[in-house]
């Protein structure tokens, strides 16, 4: 496929890469699927295309018409980009504690962007909430919801797990993955769980979010705080509810941060604080495994969002992190 159509045609298809240090490292195989070469810069593209196109098959949404989203900021700079394309308006509601450089860009991808105070889901003012009572309210708009619109895991069900499936040949043991809405941990897990039941599924836990103990336990139960943005949640969004998950891995913040250095340094990515989650927890499930196994996770999103957080020595100091080495 050498000419693609567009901003939407450029979505998916990205490489899966193979990361030499810490393959070698660990005597696994890891691969890690370049989703910051999407686009828009994030896995979120692939969510916010199926979400659009849904929406417009379903007679929702219709030319002029509005995109409304509560988001931390990846799924709005696709929905963003993708509405320019489409010629609709796209207001995004986002909490007010997310990377200035996250809400600068989509201002300027044209996006309304409308800052919120941080408030917990079953807050009436949390800002999921208040992005659906915002399209209720406006006529010809619809709510993205990507938490609870299957169209989110859909989409990652009938691209990103399949790309895997066909990139590895079908050869893979486990796939590690943070949730932020479920969508893409659910998509994948449903496809490859599907095609060969013996793929290990685990999911990849910042501290903070309640799933690692709903993963071992059964039980939602969320512990300390996390400096990532986008992933580890609360709650079970319809989109992760009944994803066949095998396992959860825990990752802190400081694991975090050395992993994003090294990803940097040694192996030249230049990504975000959700890929040192995945990176972690898939060396820390080749460990588990022992050597011999392929290990597939993701390359979330750009670094370039938190240069002035995770790769601002002076910020880490004041979050008690320090960069290793
Ligand atoms: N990484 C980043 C940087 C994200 O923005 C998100 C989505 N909020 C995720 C990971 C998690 O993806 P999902 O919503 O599909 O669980």
């Amino acid at each position: 496929m050498a000419i693609r159509e567009g901003f939407i045609g450029s979505i998916g298809n990205t490489p899966l890469l193979r990361l030499g240090r810490l393959s070698d490292e660990t005597g696994c195989e890891i691969l890690a699927k370049a989703e910051f070469l999407n686009p828009g810069g994030s896995v979120k593209d692939r969510a916010a295309l199926h979400i659009v196109l849904d929406a417009e098959r379903r007679g929702l949404l219709r030319p002029g018409g509005t995109v409304v989203e509560g988001t931390a900021g990846n799924t709005g700079i696709g929905l963003a980009h993708i509405c320019a394309v489409r010629g609709y308006r796209c207001i995004i509601v986002i909490p007010d504690n997310q990377s200035p450089e996250k809400m600068e860009l989509l201002r300027t991808l044209g996006a309304e962007v409308r800052p919120v105070p941080p408030r917990p889901y079953k807050d009436p003012d949390n800002y999921q909430k208040i992005a659906g009572r915002l399209a209720a309210e406006l006529p010809g708009a619809v709510w993205a919801n990507q938490f609870d619109n299957l169209a989110n895991r859909q989409a990652h069900y009938e691209t990103t797990g399949p790309e895997i499936w066909a990139d590895t040949g079908g050869r893979l043991d486990a796939f590690v993955c943070a949730t932020g809405t479920g969508g893409t941990l659910a998509g994948v897990a449903r496809c490859l769980k599907e095609r060969d039941p013996k793929v290990r599924i685990v999911l990849a836990d910042p501290m903070g979010s309640a799933l690692y103990d709903w993963v071992k336990h059964g039980e939602l139960h969320a512990e300390g705080s996390s400096i990532t943005e986008g992933i580890g949640t609360t709650r079970v969004t319809d989109n992760l509810a009944g994803t066949p998950i095998d396992d959860a891995v825990r990752i802190d913040d400081p694991a975090c941060v050395a992993m994003v250095h090294r990803l940097l340094h040694e192996e030249g990515l230049f990504v975000g604080g959700s890929s040192g989650i995945n990176l972690a927890a898939a060396v820390q499930v080749a460990r588990d495994l022992g050597p011999g196994h392929r290990i597939v996770t993701l390359l979330c999103d750009r670094g370039g969002l938190y240069a002035q957080r995770l790769f601002n020595p002076e910020w880490l100091k004041e979050k008690g992190l320090a960069i290793p080495g």
